[in-house]
């Protein structure tokens, strides 16, 4: 049986296309909401779920654009985006798009350029939450892209999460999320490699993340990063509490005892290496944090 929750008609519709995993939780949180969802999916088999809910099918991507005034995009990539929108694009003009599949920001400069020419309104976004937290307040949705468009339908961003708008440069989200991501994998690398390190002694995980996790987040989250971000701004790195050549003795440490322990040994390894670019480049008598010369000199060549 299908039903539209009779007291929440008066929402706004919202379309959404694309139905792996997010675009699934995506259109479920809208419905719950009280939404009136159309959904749209190549394989429509997986909506079958959503429709038994009260959601309807689109019969084409044309249909389900044009019976909403907003149109969540959640498909594996921006290249999917255009196969799927182009047969429909006469149907876009006056529409806001919000493009939610992760990218680069040229392919999100690319995507707003594809929408302008055929009248679309579009924000790109991006999702900082894994499916089942979809529709949590404290979820972090990024967006970025025209203000008007992010305020027409900030409200029923709303639903989905905590939005956050970062700016007219509709690139921002997704550089954003890149950054994120990043920030992501490389802490999880860390602490894999540390508990993959102690449990070469038989060191029991739960034993050593409860000591790994309370001794980070205090001393090297709260008091370090934190605390010194506005010095990074300024290229401030003062050593007189511990120089960058101390630091490559630790990572010289660490790389030597994943090699007399059997541990692999390429991350520390690169971060030596990163460290000994800072030195060579003549911070050795800054602290730690100067390696993001390195960082930012690397981002500059690649440009
Ligand atoms: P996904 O595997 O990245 O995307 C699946 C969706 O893309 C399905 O609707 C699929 O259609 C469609 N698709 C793929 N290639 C297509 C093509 N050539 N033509 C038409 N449709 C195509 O699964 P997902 O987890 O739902 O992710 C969607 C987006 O959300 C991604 O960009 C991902 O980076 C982002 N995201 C995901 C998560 C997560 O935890 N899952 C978290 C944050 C952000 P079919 O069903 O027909 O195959």
């Amino acid at each position: 049986m299908t039903h539209q929750p009779s007291t929440q008609l008066s929402l706004p519709p919202v379309t959404v296309i694309g139905l792996g995993p997010m675009g699934l939780a995506l259109a479920g949180t809208l419905l719950r909401s009280g939404h009136p969802t159309t959904v749209w999916n190549r394989t429509p088999e997986k909506a079958r779920d959503l429709v038994s809910r009260g959601a309807r099918l689109g019969v084409s991507v044309a249909d389900a654009v044009t019976a909403s005034p907003l149109t969540l995009v959640c498909l594996k990539d921006y290249a999917s985006l255009y196969e799927v929108l182009d047969p429909a694009a006469g149907t876009v003009s006056g529409r806001a798009l919000v493009n939610l599949n992760s990218g680069t920001p040229q392919e999100a400069h690319t995507a707003t350029e594809w929408a302008a020419e055929r009248g679309a309104g579009y924000l790109d976004g991006a999702i900082m939450v894994p499916p089942p937290l979809v529709g949590d307040p404290g979820s972090v949705f990024l967006y970025s892209g025209p203000r008007e468009v992010f305020d027409a339908h900030r409200a029923t961003l709303e639903s989905l999460g905590d939005p956050r708008y970062l700016g007219d440069d509709p690139g921002l989200a997704v550089l954003h999320n890149a950054a994120l991501l990043g920030l992501m994998y490389a802490t999880m690398n860390g602490f894999l490699h540390a508990t993959a390190l102690a449990g070469s002694a038989g060191v029991p995980t739960a034993e050593f993340a409860d000591l790994a996790v309370n001794w980070f987040l205090p001393t090297v989250v709260n008091s370090t990063l934190a605390e010194h971000a506005p010095d990074l701004d300024a290229g401030h790195y003062p050593g007189d509490l511990g120089t960058l050549e101390m630091n490559l003795n630790a990572l010289d440490h660490i790389a030597r005892t994943c090699v007399e322990q059997g541990v692999h040994a390429e991350q520390p390894r690169l971060m030596r290496e990163i460290a000994a670019q800072a030195i060579g480049d003549g911070h050795g008598g800054s602290n730690y944090l100067a390696v993001f010369e390195v960082f930012k000199k690397a981002a500059a060549s690649a440009t």
